[in-house]
């Protein structure tokens, strides 16, 4: 497929840079991962005048348009009206639409006011994209040699109304089907990542591959085109086997939405139990794992033991160890974790306790020093990690070693199969 698209994002809040233009790197990716060209990333401001200008120029140099917010009741319908315009066609009231309007008020129990139904009317001709993650729908129509899909703004709708709805209608564009897979890649940096696959990466056409950068991992995309899901699937296979033979333990699952969905299912196919001892995570390794549906079945529940009282008191950590030593070592990790599986009752216990920051602690440790441990029926071990980097170091350190620590169980388990 060789179609060009220009993402048009609309909303003068991306200007004023009130807002971070996420819709515009998430829908690149996707559609690079479809095999299109996006070629041209433009943002105009809630205007009328200035967003006409940009749809001409827009539909001179791509095939497919993608706009993004200025749908909803409160913009007066800026969008399809201008985009409407632009393309000669008047927009029409569409009953079914305000019936899935109304029904969506009434499943959340909110009242609808009149100007919602605004939504209800779209350009002549088009397909409906219909939102069943918000109020305002979209659409697509093709139209003076054109593509054009019209999305809403915020993120959690128009991300998955790209995929579900925008998508399949996107497809006629391309001859065949396209099928991905997502391998995920933790313990190792976006640089080494693509040091190792970088010829590959170069090489492949069909399937193609391409890394993306997480926080903390790496995530690799294999995107295939072919006649049938089959022939798709099969075209991935292989590439996926040699990802997987040069990366090693560093790929910990396919398609998965993250360390946490692994260990849980891994946990529960062996029915075996987890708990946690958290200090600089504040609980967040637990939150991780709640955050999935299933989880009371694996986690039995979290201590945070932020203070020595605590460690000490509720997990017992030796007293003279915190004394002599302070909270950020080895030892007071492999016993925060040995206290919490003792204390919880749990097959496998994690903890964490380090410098998350701002600031070194009192005893001089530097920010990102941080153990992670894992007491497990056959012992316990524990990892010294020295994080550092991005603007939010706070909140970074504590993701990333929350992941440390769930990917310790995550090893374990690949080393105890079921
Ligand atoms: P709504 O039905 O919510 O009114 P809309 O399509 O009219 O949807 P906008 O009013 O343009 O969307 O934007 C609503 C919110 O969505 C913005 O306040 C912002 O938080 C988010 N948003 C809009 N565009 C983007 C974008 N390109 N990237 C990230 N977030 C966005």
């Amino acid at each position: 497929m060789s179609h060009t698209v220009e993402l048009l994002c609309v909303g003068t809040e991306l200007l004023l840079g009130n807002i971070l233009n996420t819709d515009a790197r998430d829908l690149s990716r996707e559609l690079t991962a479809l095999g299109l060209n996006v070629r041209y990333h433009t943002v105009v401001g809630d205007n009328p005048e200035r967003l006409k200008a940009a749809v001409d120029i827009a539909r001179n140099r791509a095939d497919v348009i993608i706009t993004t917010g200025g749908l909803g009741p409160t913009c007066d319908d800026l969008t399809k009206q201008t985009l409407a315009e632009a393309f000669g066609l008047k927009l029409v009231f569409h009953p079914d639409c305000a019936a899935g309007i109304e029904a969506f008020f009434a499943k959340m129990g909110r009242k609808m006011t009149e100007n919602n139904l605004q939504q209800a009317y779209l350009p002549e001709g088009c397909d409906i994209l219909d939102n069943a993650w918000g109020t305002a729908p979209g659409c697509a129509f093709q139209a003076g040699g054109n593509y054009v899909v019209m999305l809403p703004g915020p993120p959690r709708e128009c991300i998955p109304m790209f995929k579900e709805r925008a998508m399949p209608w996107l497809s006629r564009l391309s001859e065949g089907v396209i099928r991905s897979r997502t391998l995920r890649v933790f313990g190792a940096g976006e640089s080494e990542v693509e040091a190792l696959l970088r010829d590959r990466m170069n090489e492949l056409t069909n399937p193609t591959l391409a890394p993306y950068a997480k926080e903390g991992e790496v995530e690799l995309r294999v995107t295939a085109k072919a006649d049938t899901e089959e022939a798709a699937d099969a075209l991935i296979a292989p590439i996926e086997a040699e990802v997987r033979a040069i990366l090693g333990r560093k790929v910990y699952g396919a398609d998965v939405a993250g360390l946490e969905q692994v260990v849980l299912e891994g946990l529960r196919a062996r029915s075996l139990t987890m708990g946690t001892a958290e200090s600089c995570t504040g609980g967040l390794i637990a939150k991780r794992i709640t955050d999935l549906p299933g989880s009371s079945a694996v986690l039995k529940g979290g201590i945070v033991s932020y203070t020595n009282e605590v460690k000490a008191n509720v997990l017992g950590v030796s007293r003279t160890l915190l004394d002599e030593k302070g909270a950020v070592c080895a030892e007071v990790a492999e016993q925060m974790a040995e206290g919490a599986r003792r204390v919880l009752g749990c097959d496998l216990a994690v903890s964490a306790t380090g410098v998350a920051g701002p600031d070194s602690d009192d005893r001089g440790n530097p920010v990102g020093l941080v153990y992670v441990a894992l007491a497990a029926p056959d012992g316990t071990e524990v990892k010294e990690l020295h994080l550092s980097g991005g603007t939010n170091r706070r909140d970074r350190v504590r993701n990333l070693a929350a992941n440390h620590a769930l990917d310790l169980i995550r090893r374990w388990l690949e080393d105890h199969p079921a």
